[in-house]
């Protein structure tokens, strides 16, 4: 199942999609019309539920039938907003977690030995389609960078590398949109990383049952239609197993965290001369399984 969440007439709505029929279905719809129908308000509320969540979707998928269409929502009527569109805290990072990008960032030494995490801000997230603001009054030097996203559904202390794979819930495409020369000023990344629009994440989250070898993906990242990112995530230093077990050691996971898992070389930085964004370049992420995410520099 790939779900989302998206805004139709002004208002916050959440669905998955029917691949065979390339519709929406809205499950806010669902909740607006029926009785008994033991859904949530919100994805993010969904994906606290757990499993539950996932039955009830099944059994009023099952129950609509024939009634189906009555509940889809036409892709080009609505506005992409995050899955998530208001974290309940900061996405939560991996910095050089591809060898090729960790060298093009500086060199050999630059090769983690431990596994590295910065955060972003909540309110730099937005949506498929959106525009990505260029912040030319703050930065000369904005940058893409083309993630595979782990959104947790399980909540976790010091869950093991074995245990790890049980606590998501499903995969996204995540662009950590990052101000070069903002991350190099502050030293800590957070300033960089957190301008408003810098963190598209969509268009939907795979449900991890479609996804079984997530260690193992496809990831490109094309700017204008030229292919600036190409690798596969089995080049990932650190698994999502080792990142999930790391970072729930001594600290809780709760269920809506979401983790980006690094990028792979060919960032905007990497080049020489270095290519930045510029107003209305064009960035598409695409990660197998999942989809891509598309958004607009503005
Ligand atoms: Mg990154």
């Amino acid at each position: 199942m790939k779900f989302t969440t998206f805004e139709l007439n002004g208002v916050e709505q959440y669905g998955i999609l029917d691949e065979q029929a390339g519709e929406i279905i809205n499950l806010s719809l669902v909740v607006e019309r029926r009785e008994n129908h033991s859904l949530p308000y919100t994805l993010l509320e969904g994906i606290q539920q757990g499993d539950a969540f996932i039955f009830a979707v099944e059994r009023v998928i099952k129950e609509m039938n024939e009634e189906k269409h009555k509940f889809y929502v036409n892709q080009d009527l609505i506005k992409w907003l995050s899955p998530i569109p208001n974290p309940i805290r900061n996405i939560m990072c991996v910095g050089k977690n591809y060898r090729d990008h960790a060298i093009e960032m500086g060199s050999e030494a630059d090769i983690p030995e431990h596994v590295m995490i910065f955060t972003k801000a909540t309110t730099s997230v937005t949506g498929h389609l959106s525009p990505v603001e260029l912040h030319s009054e703050v930065t000369n030097e904005l940058d893409y960078e083309g993630e595979l996203a782990v959104v947790i559904g399980k909540e976790g202390k010091n869950i093991s590398k074995d245990e790890a794979l049980n606590h998501v819930f499903g995969y996204t495409i995540l662009n950590d949109v990052t101000a070069r020369d903002l991350q190099k000023r502050h030293k800590q990344f957070f300033i960089g990383k957190s301008l408003d629009s810098s963190c598209p994440i969509g268009p939907w989250i795979v449900h991890h049952s479609q996804l079984k070898h997530p260690n193992n993906l496809d990831i490109m990242t094309k700017v204008n239609n030229e292919v600036r990112q190409n690798s596969n995530t089995k080049h990932f230093i650190f698994s999502i197993e080792e990142i999930i077990s790391t970072l729930s050691k001594g600290m809780t996971l709760q269920p809506g965290d979401i983790i980006a898992t690094g990028t792979p070389a060919g960032v905007g930085k990497g080049y020489k001369p270095p290519i930045f964004l510029k107003k209305n370049d064009v960035i598409e992420i695409t990660i197998e399984g999942i989809g891509t995410l598309t958004n607009k520099v503005q």
